[in-house]
């Protein structure tokens, strides 16, 4: 795994599991929901919209062929200080919320899924989640 932190471009990724490709991202990515609408997300890749991302791979990862072989367009929720939303929703105890990882939510998933487990059956949590609470936007 890969990653140029903080720099322009900031660019991040990791071989993948076929042996043959690498996935490679650049940070900060864009592009807003229409109407905040997740169905009516437009998943068509402008092939102008590759440039950065080829010519990072063409400066820095000088040894793999810097035009894509996949690409694809994903959603992904940011909070506003970029920390997930996991706990108890105020004021509704019945309901767990878990969300808006912020781009680092899928290497989390184990550790998220055993919190969600434990709020869910009333154990006590075994890390202080309240970074992480979903009322601290209030
Ligand atoms: C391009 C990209 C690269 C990333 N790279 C990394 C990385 O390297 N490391 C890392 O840790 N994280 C990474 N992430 C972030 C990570 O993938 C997310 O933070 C994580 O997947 C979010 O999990 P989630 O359960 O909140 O949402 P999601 O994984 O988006 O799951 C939400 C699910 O709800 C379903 N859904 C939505 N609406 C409805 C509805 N109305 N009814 C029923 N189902 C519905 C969706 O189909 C989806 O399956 C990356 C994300 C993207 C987009």
């Amino acid at each position: 795994m890969f990653v140029r932190y903080g720099q322009d471009p900031h660019v991040f990724g990791m071989p993948t599991l076929d042996g043959g490709s690498v996935k490679v991202g650049l940070w900060p990515q864009d592009g807003e929901l229409p109407d905040g609408d997740p169905d009516r997300l437009d998943r068509t890749v402008a092939p102008e919209s590759l440039a950065p991302t080829n010519a990072a791979v063409a400066r820095f990862l000088p040894d793999l062929i810097p035009t894509p072989v996949r690409i694809s367009a994903y959603l992904d929720a940011y909070s506003r200080d970029d920390h997930g939303l996991v706990g108890r929703m105020p004021g509704r105890d019945n309901l767990v919320v878990l969300g808006g990882f912020s781009g680092h939510g899928f290497k989390l998933a184990p550790v998220i899924g055993e919190l969600a487990a434990g709020l869910i059956t009333g154990t006590e949590p075994a890390f202080d989640l309240t970074h992480l609470a979903p009322g601290r936007f209030r």
